[in-house]
């Protein structure tokens, strides 16, 4: 609206009042203008007093010391301040005051988004010099940080009452004197030379026999009847830090000899307890160890009675295993713990959290903890379960966690959780085995049945084939059953008899083909896989690395075949493709593309590679989809709870 016309519709206004507002409005001026003469007047009044007081001679100031005398003074300038102070310029002074507050709450805002790394150059004025790579890593330090503030791995009641274990177990095992003489130069070139790397305080020394490792004779032939006579990288440097009773984060390639890195150690210190003082009915387990899946928890079993087994074959004393798994009635469970002395548990989280909150057993005498696959099992949400588990425990334990992936986040918060750990690395966290050729192609969804046909005359049997979803699964195996290949699938959604002799069938090589959800990646270990076809994508990348896993396992060869097509997502694709890049793989042509158009890739040294949440190598945990996934959940469950939505 122009100013012209404004005033004309001002006049306009003016001109239609009635002689009664004319009226008010005098006397509101009137009653204004006496309002501020009083006010006037009172001030004067105020200030006369406190000059005049400042000359008093009254007879009571002659009893004054001088100090009293100026602190009095003091205090009246300060009043007379206040009341010479025009109201308006107070007024002024709220609005300067509120304007500063609203500043400095933005300052805050603003510096909240900057790193550690800014600030410091910020006082420095040296904000120019900052170097993007250095700004990057710490903005993902920062990230990681805020991520990995997690207490799953700690008794609620140890943390409540703040008892924390500041010293790990001794052991009464010694490496021999031959090895006790080699100086630390020796080791470091021995780890060098077998891609071990090391991170703790006085890491037990590697050592490159059976024998050496003191192992008894009845042991040493079971293994040895196996084909087991040298141990793997991860044995080497694993089973010492096991036995020097040093908790530890082990990680190594699939098929690279994890379990019996935990499980040989085990079974030792069990004989030792039995020594001392036989176990009686309702005592134990001494050990526990727990896995995501009742599969991979009856492969444990499997391995564990066979070395108690070769024990009791060499007239030592007869140790028990029990398995506390979902899909078998508890009632026949908790019977086997009360009817013997029990030395090692088998678990999957949800089954074993319901049996010792129902008291069918206790951890009473549990030293020796075992998480297998615990990044997948923190991953799949057992978090709640494993830390309801950690909650019976009675005093400290020896903890050992053991992956092929095994992301940064989760390497962080239980190395704060676990007494002075020693974290062993053979290879790089996360990296597919280098025993697997993976093939990649671009099959449409309705060219994939016919496409798996094709890709079974590949390899000979055994064949693993996986898909996310359990509908495919099924129509994967009835496909297969027409075309007359002997099949068996497994899924969550069939009961345990069937997923049993399923596995079983195909283990003992009766079915050539398994056609399986992720419940079969992770940890299963079967002979001779000579081929694994990944029906679709899987949503992250470790659960790709865990698949494909299953073969080339044991020092063998294998293959893998993947069908992608448009539906799977950008951010995993990017991160196979530098998967394989790493592995020396073959780039089908729309992966190759595919690298053109994305954004570099970072490329820093050793573990600083690729996103430090996930173990994707093609993005950065700045853009993880997995982080963002959970964050928006997060965020989502709060705001359904009625959560301060202002937080975010
Ligand atoms: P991981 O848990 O690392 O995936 P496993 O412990 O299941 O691997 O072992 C894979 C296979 O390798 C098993 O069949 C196991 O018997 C075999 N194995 C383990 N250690 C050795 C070894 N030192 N030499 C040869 N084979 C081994
Ligand atoms: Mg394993």
């Amino acid at each position: 609206m122009s100013e012209e016309k404004m005033d004309v519709d001002s006049e306009g206004l003016t001109s239609t009042l009635t002689k009664d507002s004319e009226d008010i409005e005098a006397m509101k001026r009137k009653y204004e203008l006496k309002r501020k003469r009083l006010l006037e007047e009172e001030q004067r009044k105020q200030k006369e007093d406190l000059l005049s007081s400042d000359d008093d001679t009254d007879v009571s100031e002659m009893f004054l010391s001088a100090a009293q005398r100026r602190k009095e003074k003091a205090v009246r300038r300060a009043l007379l301040k206040q009341v010479l102070v025009p109201t308006a310029t107070r007024a002024n002074d709220k609005e300067m005051e509120l304007k500063r507050r609203k500043k400095d709450d933005e300052k805050k805002v603003e510096d909240a988004k900057k790193t550690l790394l800014e600030k410091h150059a910020e006082k420095r004025g040296i904000e120019d010099e900052i170097d993007p790579k250095e700004k990057q890593r710490q903005v993902e330090e920062e990230i990681l940080e805020n991520v990995t503030a997690n207490s799953a791995l700690m008794a609620v009641a140890e943390f409540a009452k703040g008892i924390v274990y500041t010293e790990p177990f001794t052991t009464g095992w010694r490496p021999p004197s031959h090895i006790r003489h080699q100086s630390e130069s020796d080791f470091a070139a021995f780890r060098r030379r077998r891609g071990i790397s090391v991170e703790g305080q006085s890491c037990p020394s590697p050592i490159g026999s059976f024998l050496e490792m003191k192992f008894p004779q009845c042991l040493l032939t079971a293994l040895r009847k196996k084909g087991i006579k040298v141990p793997t990288a991860i044995q080497m440097q694993g089973i010492p830090v096991a036995l020097s009773g040093r908790d530890m984060i082990g990680i190594a390639s699939t098929g690279s000899g994890k379990t019996l890195t935990f499980a040989l150690p085990m079974v030792m210190f069990c004989l030792e307890q039995e020594y001392s003082l036989p176990f009686q009915k309702g005592e134990g387990p001494y050990a526990l160890i727990i896995v995501p899946s009742r599969e991979l928890a009856r492969q444990i079993y499997d391995v564990v009675t066979d070395l108690f087994d070769a024990f009791q074959g060499a007239g030592l004393p007869r140790l028990t295993a029990a398995l506390c798994i979902g899909g078998v009635p508890v009632r026949e469970q908790a019977q086997e713990f009360r009817s013997g002395g029990i030395h090692i548990c088998v678990a999957t989280p949800g089954r074993l959290s319901d049996m010792l909150s129902k008291k069918m057993f206790n951890l009473q005498i549990c030293r020796y903890l075992v998480l297998d696959e615990a990044d997948r099992m923190l991953d799949m949400g057992f978090e709640e379960e494993i830390k309801s588990i950690f909650s019976f425990f009675k005093d400290q334990r020896q903890t050992l966690l053991f992956s092929a992936t095994m992301p940064k986040k989760i390497q962080n918060f239980a190395k704060s959780a676990l007494v002075k750990p020693i974290v062993v690395n053979v290879g790089r966290a996360g990296a597919a085995s280098l025993n697997v050729l993976q093939e990649v192609e671009y099959e449409r969804n309705e060219e994939k049945l016919v496409r798996i046909m094709e890709c079974l005359q590949k390899t000979s049997p055994k064949v693993l084939i996986f898909a996310e979803r359990k509908i495919d699964v099924d129509n994967i195996y009835e496909y297969l059953l027409v075309k007359g290949v002997e099949v068996a699938s497994i899924h969550g959604g069939k009961d345990q008899s069937d997923r049993h002799q399923g596995i079983e069938a195909f283990r003992r090589g009766e079915k050539d083909v398994l056609v399986a959800t992720d419940v079969a990646s992770k940890g299963l270990d079967f002979v001779n896989i000579e081929h694994v076809i990944n029906y679709d994508m899987p949503e992250d990348i470790e659960n790709y690395v865990h698949r494909i896993g299953r073969t080339g396992r044991s020092g063998k060869k294998g293959m893998a075949t993947t069908f992608i097509n448009r539906k799977a997502d950008l951010s995993v694709m990017q991160d196979l493709k530098q998967l394989l890049v790493e592995a020396g793989q073959q780039l089908p042509a729309f992966l190759r593309e595919l690298a053109d158009e994305a954004e570099p890739i970072e490329n820093d040294q050793g573990d600083e590679k690729g996103c430090a949440y996930c173990s994707g190598l093609g993005h950065r945990i700045t853009n993880c989809p997995k982080l963002a996934g959970i964050q928006q959940k997060t965020i989502q469950t709060l705001v359904r709870a009625g959560g301060d939505e202002g937080m975010y």
